[in-house]
């Protein structure tokens, strides 16, 4: 169903591309328009072995571009947990980890299988530990906002819990990247839990909605292509000179296909 505005901009002129989709002129969200809730029964494949094991990679790289930004930083609190990976790769650099999410499933098979500290629920302030609530920390909310048909104000209640110096890391999946732009509608994340898919324009705008400074931007992809050889021969040969240029500018977290497919979009936002 098309919704009357748009999630992010809040833009009233939607343009209806197909059955499927509709765009925001304003801001180039993408909307699905064949919706449905979140079902939170079972695991997915959050347990599945090899996808586990990507799925840990993928997130030390994640941590990997928000790491330059850590000052004095000691906890970590990470909305929309999953299956934890990103709380045991944070584990390792930062004393303080807090998980949330709303799949009690999820949460049960954490607390059996990982020495994380987790709460089932959405994220609320005050069900946030004493220790955690009085130190320096870095939130994120990676694939968590397309769920959500306020994110803005999700990430004001997020901003409103941070202190001055605190950092909140958001990744979403972008229409924009190779992965939307050669699949389509195939695409994995092209899926009925999804709301919209993002793009810069888009991502920059909620950024700049929430009052806290921009203080990195870019894109990157899921881990098993992100660092392939084979890929990097092929972008590079493809476009050599572009190549060029980015492996000289690039941020030394992202990969030349992080920058060049561009599947998810993230920004590093601190609180002033
Ligand atoms: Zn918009």
């Amino acid at each position: 169903m098309k919704p009357e505005r748009c999630y992010v901009c809040g833009n009233a002129t939607l343009e209806v591309l197909d059955s499927r989709a509709a765009r925001c002129p304003q801001c180039d969200l993408l909307i699905n328009l064949e919706t449905a809730p979140v079902d939170y029964s079972g695991l997915g494949n959050a347990t599945d072995p090899g996808k586990q094991h990507w799925r840990r990679i993928n997130s030390q790289r994640r941590l990997m571009i928000i790491k330059p930004h850590l000052r004095d930083h000691r906890a970590l609190v990470d909305i929309g947990c999953g299956s934890g990976q990103m709380l045991e790769a944070a584990a390792r650099h930062l004393s303080l980890c807090f998980g949330f999410d709303a799949n009690p499933t999820l949460i049960r098979d954490i607390r059996q299988s990982a020495n994380l500290r987790v709460e089932c629920g959405h994220f609320a302030a005050e069900r946030l530990p004493e220790d955690i609530r009085s130190a320096a920390k870095v939130f994120t909310l990676s694939h968590v906002i397309e769920h959500v048909a306020e994110p803005n104000a999700l990430v004001t209640q997020v901003a409103a819990a941070m202190r001055a110096g605190d950092l909140l890391y958001i990744e979403v999946p972008l229409h924009t990247g190779q992965a939307f732009r050669t699949q389509g509608y195939d695409w994995s994340l092209w899926y009925h839990e999804h709301l919209c898919l993002y793009s810069p324009t888009a991502l920059a705008a909620l950024a700049a909605s929430s009052g806290l400074a921009t203080a990195a931007a870019g894109t990157r992809i899921f881990a098993r292509g992100s660092h392939s050889t084979k890929t990097w021969l092929r972008l590079f040969f493809r476009q050599p000179l572009r190549s060029l240029k980015i492996l000289l500018t690039k941020p030394r977290a992202l990969s030349l296909a992080d920058v060049m497919l561009g599947d998810y979009g993230f920004v590093v936002l601190r609180k002033p």
